[in-house]
This record gives structure tokens, sequence and C-alpha cells, in this order.
């Protein structure tokens, strides 16, 4: 099927199958395998169908954060208090659109996430990493990974750090995760085919799903679409996510064609949260430069430095000609650890800056004395800057960074998908279930909605809880028998 925006044609029930299980699963990244694990484990009998030679997907590439909260064991190692309210608050405060029940059923059930992650092998050194970083460059199991700190978030929730990085060093922890949950799906006995692009669903006569086709075909009780996003589908960004067509570099795996929405939509699903994007060019680490200021083509602040940098990325594009400098005194300026953004030039004065820059001197030097006067005095009433990083700039050469895209080098992926129930259930426009169908990770929209409120972990996080829930729920509807009640009491009190 491959790019393009073409919906697969459904196909009607065949009289003979070549396979048949309680449950498919389609496709083996995180959601998929955690969707395989939570059905076999309600006690369905599952097929895990992917289209490449190898587990993995965008999954295995990921630096291996999980956003978990609510008191995990490794916040209480490290001596930091959280509640599930206080989570719960501040994902709310940070999303956009927020689907209660999902944030509700997240939070509460983070805790015992976490747990299951690591009774089924996925590990958490008990340590925190202090730095201000996009990805702690040791094992640390702790690091802050979103804008808990930053104004005004951290007067709606009380802070703390839930970035929980799996135990693997910088940024391979996706690559370990999906090792160990492919090593679980294998204990389990769970039936994989490699090597198979599920290219239609089979519905029968009420336009139940019950089954998939590839060259050959499979009925199922139930089937749960895991098969990522679609950062890697031209047409597809052009309509939904125009943004990310311009000087952003995809971050995924070519199989991230959106073929998982598509066969949903087939099936009659809603799409939601479809022109939300992730993206980055970060400036820091290292921490010294968020004592800078960010300006505008005005000359104008809009972004609390400190931010973020998913929530700083968004702030620039939504800029007049997506155009931004982060800038800094002699006495700030340090070289950025990652290669994306440039180095413009030093200046001697503040004007001969706004002159090479293009921006209004005057507005430049009344951002820059204000900003100034209330840094004197710990404080930044403007965007609430954490006083952490509240220092007067005056020391002369002054150096600016372009943050502008396509100067810049900016990363990103989509985050929308397939609308889905709080247990997985693709929806349709008018709120009611496609029967049969499920979906989880990056082709269902869950947690994630935009750049702004993105915290690193979410993807992850999302993908591996609502996949689970949405293999234990497709298991129950599918028929399978042993273990069912069993599983759907221990989901429910997740
Ligand atoms: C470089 C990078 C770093 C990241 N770091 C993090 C991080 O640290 N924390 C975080 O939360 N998020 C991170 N993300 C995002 C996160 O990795 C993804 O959102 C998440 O892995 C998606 O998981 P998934 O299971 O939905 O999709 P995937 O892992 O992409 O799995 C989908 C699978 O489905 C298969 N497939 C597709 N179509 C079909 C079909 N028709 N039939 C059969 N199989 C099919 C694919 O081949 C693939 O194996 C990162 C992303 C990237 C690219």
């Amino acid at each position: 099927m491959g790019v393009g925006t073409e919906l697969p044609q459904l196909i009607t029930e065949p009289a003979e199958w070549d396979a048949t299980a309680d449950v498919i699963v389609v496709g083996f990244g995180i959601a998929g395998a955690c969707a395989a694990i939570g059905a076999a484990e309600a006690g369905a009998r599952v097929l895990l169908l992917e289209r490449t030679g190898a587990a993995g997907g965008a999954s295995a590439l990921a630096a291996g954060h999980f956003y978990l909260g609510g008191g995990t064991p490794v916040q209480q190692a490290t001596g930091y208090a959280d509640s599930v309210e206080a989570m719960t608050a501040y994902l709310e405060a940070v999303t956009p659109e927020p689907d209660a029940a999902k944030i509700r059923a997240y939070c509460a059930g983070s805790v015992s996430h976490f747990e299951w992650l690591e009774a089924h092998g996925v590990e958490f050194e008990r340590s925190f990493y202090p730095g201000k970083a996009v990805v702690q460059p040791g094992t640390e199991g702790l690091m802050w990974t979103g804008n808990e700190k930053v104004w005004p978030y951290r007067e709606r929730a009380r802070p703390a750090p839930r970035g929980h990085k799996v135990n693997a060093r910088a940024e391979r922890g996706g690559r370990q995760v999906m090792a160990v949950l492919a090593r679980r799906v294998r204990e389990l006995g769970i039936a994989v085919r490699y090597e198979t692009e599920v290219r239609q669903l089979v519905v029968d006569v009420n336009g139940r799903v019950v089954g998939v086709c590839w060259r050959d075909g499979a009925a199922a009780g139930a089937v749960v679409l895991a098969a990522g996003g679609y950062v890697m589908n031209p047409e597809m960004v052009a309509i939904y996510t125009p943004r990310l067509a311009e000087h952003f570099l995809p971050l995924g795996v070519p199989s991230d064609d959106g073929l998982g929405i598509r066969l949903g939509q087939s099936a009659g699903g809603d799409i939601a949260n479809m022109d939300g994007a992730f993206m980055t060019a970060s400036f820091y680490p290292p921490a010294e430069l968020l004592y800078g200021v960010i300006v505008n083509k005005a000359g104008r602040r809009f972004v609390a430095e400190d931010s973020y940098h998913g929530r700083t990325a968004g702030a620039v594009v939504a800029q007049p000609d997506s155009t931004a400098y982060l800038i800094v005194d002699n006495r700030h300026m340090v070289w950025p650890e990652l290669p994306m953004v440039k180095f413009v030039d030093g200046w001697d004065s503040l004007a001969e800056m706004a002159a090479a820059l293009g921006i209004p001197s005057g507005a430049l030097r009344k951002t820059v004395d204000d900003y100034n006067a209330a840094a004197a005095q710990g404080r930044d009433p403007e965007f609430g800057k954490h006083p952490d990083w509240l220092m007067p700039l005056t020391e002369r050469p002054w150096g600016a960074f372009d943050l502008t895209p396509g100067r810049a080098t900016y990363v990103g992926f989509t985050l929308g998908g397939l609308r889905t129930s709080v247990d997985g259930a693709v929806l349709r426009t008018d709120g009611s279930v496609v029967p049969g169908l499920y979906a989880a990770g990056a082709c269902a929209s869950n947690l994630a909605q935009d750049s702004s409120g993105y915290s690193s972990g979410t993807c992850l996080g999302e993908a591996s809880f609502f996949g689970r829930r949405a293999g234990a729920h497709a298991a129950g509807l599918s028929g399978a028998v042993s273990n069912k009640a069993h599983s759907a009491e221990r989901m429910k009190g997740d």
C-alpha cells in the first residue's frame, strides 16, 4: 500500500481463512508488543503481524524515556514526592484538549504500569540526573523531561520529575526495551509473522472487524492496530501537519507511513489531533544558555527560556516568519552540545546585533533593559522564567544563535491518529465503537497532542499503557476464555 492518502478497501469475509486467532495485533513496536502481551496474559491466542523483518519500529530508535509518576519506586528512592493528583493536574494543564478519562486512567495506573514494565524485564535505575538536558548521558533512571517547573504549570500542579529512562546509556533505551519485550513475547508463545504487511481489514455484514489481509488472510475476534505514525508519508504530512514538511527532518522509520491510521479509517474510524506534532531544535545543553533571552524578529520575547525544548520549538514556529534568536552576553556564551542551532555571530553592542539580524534596535534594547531590571530582582513578570535562570545580561560582546527552522535543524514526529476510547476501542465520528477494532501507540491519539505540552516519555508511556489495555480488552471481546475475568479486574485496578 505504501505512502499516499488512499484508504485501503474493506474486504468481506472469505469462505476460508488461512489462520485464526482470538486477537490479531498489527505492528511489533512497543504498542504492539504490549498489546500482544496484554492480550496473551488475558488468555487470548494472539497473532502478531509485523511488516518488516524484525521487532522494533520507531520504538527501537527511542531514547527510552517513559513519562510516569504518582510516586513510582524511582521517584521515591530519589526523594521526589509525587501524587496521582499532581500528575493529573499537570497533564490537564499542558494538554490543549485534555481527555479527562484517559489522563485519569494513565495517572492512576502509572505506578502499577511501572511495576508491570519492571516485572516484564524493563529496568530503571534508582537514580536521578539533575542536569537540564534532552536525554541524560548516563543510565540515571529519572530526570525532568517536561514543563513541570515552568510557569504557569508550576503553580497549577506541584512539580515532580517524571521522565523515567530505561537502564541504558544515553539514547539506547528504546532498543533495549524492544529486546526485552520481544523476549517476553517469545516466552509467552505468541505467534509472530514477520515480513507481513497488513493491507486490508475484513468486516462482516454488520461492519464488525473480523480479520485482516496481507497476501493471505486471518480471522480474529478482535484486531489491534499498532502500526506507528505517519511522519514518513509526505502526502499525509502535507495535509495534516504541513509545518513538518517545511525544514523539518522526520524522526521515524520508513514504515511510519500512516497505513495503520488509514486501515482504521477504512473501517469507519475517526481521527483526532492529526495536526499535532512534536518538534525540537534544542539549544540546551549546556544549561548555561538558559540565562539568555529568546526574541522574535520584532525584538520581543515570547516564551520562558527555561521551557522544555519542545515547548520552545512550538512557540518559535508560531512567531512571524517563524524567526527567533537566542541572545546571550559574554558571561553566558557557551557552545551548544547538540548540533541543532547555529551561532550567527558576536557584536560589541546590541545596536550592531539588531542591525545585523534585521531587528528594530530600540525594541531589542528595551527588551533587554526590561528583562535585566526584573532579573536583578529575581523576577520575570512577563513569562515567569524560573529565578534559577535569571541574571542580568550586561557583558559585551553579545552573541546570537538562530532558532529559525531551516537555519536551525529541527526534527519532528506526528502525534495524531485514530480516535480511541480509554480502552483503546476505535471510535467513529459519532462516538460509537467500530466493533472488533482497537488501536494504540503512534497510530492512535491518546495523551500527547502538541509540541508545547509534550514531555519526553509520553509516547512510550502511552503506547505501552494503552497498548497493554487495548490488548486486554480485545482479549475480553474476542471470546478468549482463560484468565479473562482476572485480567480485566487487574486492568481496572491500574
Ligand atoms: C529518534 C526517536 C527518539 C524517540 N525517543 C522517545 C523517547 O525517549 N520517549 C518517548 O516516549 N518517545 C520517543 N519517541 C517517540 C516514540 O518512539 C514513538 O512514538 C513510539 O515508539 C511509537 O510506538 P508504536 O509502537 O506506536 O510504533 P512503532 O514502534 O513505529 O511500531 C510500529 C510497527 O508497526 C509496523 N507496521 C506498520 N504498518 C504495518 C502493517 N500494515 N502491517 C504490519 N506491520 C506494520 C512497523 O513496521 C513497526 O514495526 C522517539 C522517536 C524517535 C524517532
